[in-house]
C-alpha cells in the first residue's frame, strides 16, 4: 500500500519484547527500565494476526527486533509462524547477536531469512562497558554460528559514539574484506537515554569516509548509503538519520511489543492494535500506513518526538 507521500510501504518492524540481556549506555538505563508486564506483551498469535493484516495491505518483508528478540522464549515458533503467512516473503532479525550461538541452527530452520548483528566495538573491555552486560566473545560467537548455519548477507550494525568508538572505524568496516557481509555505521540518533548527551558524542558517518578513504560509493539499499573497497569481499554502508533525511525512502511501519503500531519511528503518534481482528485490524493497519508523516524533525540539536526508548520499539 502507498502512502499518502507515495511512498510504497512493504516493511514491517515487529517488537517482540522490551526486554533485554544487556543495557547497552545510549539505548538502556544500567537498572532498566520498567518492564510491560506479561499481559501486556502481544502473544505469538496476536502477532501472526498483526502480520497477516499487514501482509494483506502489501507487507512482505517481517523484521523481529525488540528489546533482544532472543530473549523472547520460543521465538524459534515465532519465527516459523510469521514466515507461515501468505504474502511474506522475508523474515529478518535484528540481534545483539549474544544469545545467537546455540539457537542460530534452528532460527534457520524455523525460516529466519536474514540476521542484522549489533556490534559497536571489537575491543572486549569496551564492549563489556558500552552493552554493561555483554561479552563480545558471544557476539563474535553468535556470528560464527549464523555463518555456519548458512546465513548469508548478515549485515553489522555499528553505533557511531563520539569519544567511545570513533577510533576503531578502520578495523570495523574492515570486517567486510575478506568476509561477504555489510558492516553498516549508524549516526547515534538523540532519543531515550542518549538524548541529553553531549555534541561531540554525535558523529557524522562522514568519519568512516575520511578513516577508509578506499571506499567508494556504489548506490543506496533502503535507508542505507552503499559504499565498496576495491578488493574486499563486502561492503560498508553509512545510515545517516542525523546529518541526511531519508525519510522520502523510508518504506516501513513499526509495531511496538505492546500491539502499537508507529507510523514514524520518531514521531509521537501510535495507533492501539491491540484487541482488533479481521476486518478492524487492516482498517487500523491502513490507518497507520496513512498517517505516515513525509519526515522526521529530529536533526543534530533536536531530539526524536518519540515518546518511546529505543528497547520498546527496536530501532
Ligand atoms: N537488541 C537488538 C540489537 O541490539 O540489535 C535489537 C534491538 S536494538 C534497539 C536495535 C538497534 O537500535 C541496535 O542496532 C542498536 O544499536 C540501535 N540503537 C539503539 N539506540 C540507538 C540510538 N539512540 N541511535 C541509533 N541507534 C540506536
Ligand atoms: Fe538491548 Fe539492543 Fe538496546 Fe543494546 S541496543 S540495550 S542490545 S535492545
Amino acid at each position: 500500500m502507498r502512502d499518502e507521500h507515495g511512498r510504497d510501504i512493504r516493511y514491517l518492524r515487529l517488537s517482540v519484547t522490551d526486554r533485554c540481556n544487556c543495557r547497552c549506555v545510549y539505548c538502556m538505563p544500567e537498572d532498566g527500565v520498567p518492564m510491560l508486564s506479561h499481559a501486556d506483551i502481544l502473544s505469538f498469535e496476536e502477532m501472526r494476526g498483526i502480520v497477516a493484516a499487514a501482509a494483506s495491505v502489501g507487507v512482505r518483508k517481517v523484521r523481529l527486533t525488540g528489546g533482544e528478540p532472543l530473549a523472547r522464549r520460543g521465538i524459534a515458533e515465532l519465527v516459523g509462524m510469521v514466515a507461515d503467512v501468505p504474502g511474506i516473503d522475508e523474515v529478518d532479525m535484528t540481534t545483539n547477536a549474544t544469545l545467537l550461538a546455540p539457537m542460530a541452527a534452528g532460527l534457520r530452520a524455523a525460516g529466519l531469512t536474514r540476521l542484522n548483528v549489533s556490534l559497536d566495538t571489537l575491543d572486549a573491555a569496551r564492549y563489556a562497558a558500552i552493552t554493561r552486560r555483554g561479552a563480545l566473545a558471544d557476539a563474535l560467537a553468535g556470528l560464527e554460528a549464523a555463518r555456519a548455519a548458512g546465513f548469508a548477507n548478515t549485515k553489522i550494525n555499528c553505533v557511531l559514539i563520539g569519544g567511545v568508538n570513533d577510533d576503531e572505524l578502520r578495523p570495523l568496516a574492515e570486517l567486510a574484506r575478506d568476509r561477504a557481509i555489510t558492516v553498516r555505521f549508524i549516526e547515534l540518533m538523540r532519543m531515550g537515554e542518549c538524548a541529553g548527551w553531549p555534541k561531540g558524542r554525535f558523529v557524522s558517518a562522514d568519519e568512516v569516509l575520511s578513516a577508509v578513504p578506499e571506499l567508494e560509493p556504489v548506490g543506496g539499499q533502503g535507508v542505507s548509503e552503499l559504499y565498496h573497497a576495491p578488493g574486499w569481499q563486502g561492503d560498508v554502508g553509512l545510515i545517516r538519520p542525523m546529518t541526511h533525511r531519508f525519510c522520502g525512502s523510508c518504506d516501513r511501519i513499526r509495531v511496538t511489543a505492546d500491539g502499537r503500531l508507529k507510523p514514524c519511528l520518531h514521531s509521537s503518534a501510535e495507533i492501539s492494535l491491540r484487541g482488533l481482528s479481521g476486518r478492524e485490524l487492516v482498517k487500523a493497519m491502513r490507518a497507520g500506513i496513512a498517517a505516515k508523516p513525509r519526515g522526521h524533525r529530529m536533526d543534530a540539536v533536536r531530539a526524536s518526538d518519540s515518546l518511546r526508548a529505543m528497547n520498546e520499539i527496536g530501532g
